[in-house]
C-alpha cells in the first residue's frame, strides 16, 4: 500500500494545530504509520529540502524548520500521495481552496504549516531520511470498512 510523508511544521505546532491536522488524515481513512516530535539540525533540513538549495528563499525556509519541533508522520492509503496533497491544499495559501489545509489555517508561503511528498518517489526518499527503522508495521481492523 502507498506511503507518504507529511510533517507539520514549526508553525502548525505552535498554533496547536497538531490534533486537527492529525484528525483530518485519521478521519479520511489513512493509517497512521509513524509518528514523532522532533526538532531537527540545520544540516538535517537542508538534507530534507536539498532540492530547493538554488531558490531565493533556501536560507529562510530552512531557518523556518528548524525555529521549534516538527511533527514527522508517516501515512499509508491507496492515493495518499496525492489525496495526501489535495488535504494539505496549494503551496501558496492564498491560492489554497477553503476546507484545505493550508486554505484553513495559512496566509503566507513562508508559514503554510505542513509539508506532504510530491510524489511517490519523494515519499520513499523522504520516509527512509525521516523514518530510518521504517515504519510502524499494523494494520487497522477497520480496514474491511474503508477498502472494499
Ligand atoms: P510544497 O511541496 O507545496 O511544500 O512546496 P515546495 O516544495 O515548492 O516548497 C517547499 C516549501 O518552501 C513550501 O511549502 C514553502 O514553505 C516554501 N516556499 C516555496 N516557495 C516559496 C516562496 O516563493 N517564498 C517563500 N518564502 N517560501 C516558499
Ligand atoms: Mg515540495
Amino acid at each position: 500500500m502507498e506511503q507518504t510523508f507529511i510533517m507539520i511544521k514549526p508553525d502548525g505546532v505552535q498554533r496547536g494545530l497538531v490534533g486537527e491536522i492529525i484528525s483530518r488524515f485519521e478521519k479520511k481513512g489513512f493509517s497512521l504509520k509513524g509518528l514523532k516530535l522532533i526538532s531537527v539540525e540545520r544540516s538535517f533540513a537542508e538534507k530534507h529540502y536539498e532540492d530547493l538549495s538554488a531558490k531565493p528563499f533556501f536560507h529562510g525556509l530552512v531557518e523556518y524548520i528548524i525555529s521549534g519541533p516538527v511533527v514527522a508522520m508517516i501515512w499509508e492509503g491507496k492515493n495518499v500521495v496525492v489525496t495526501g496533497r489535495k488535504i494539505i491544499g496549494a503551496t501558496n495559501p492564498s491560492d489554497s481552496a477553503p476546507g484545505t489545509i493550508r486554505g484553513d489555517y495559512a496566509v503566507e508561503i513562508g508559514r503554510n504549516v505542513i509539508h506532504g511528498s510530491d510524489s511517490v518517489e519523494s515519499a520513499r526518499k523522504e520516509i527512509a531520511l525521516w523514518f530510518p527503522d521504517g515504519p510502524v508495521n499494523w494494520q487497522s481492523s477497520l480496514h474491511p470498512w474503508i477498502y472494499e
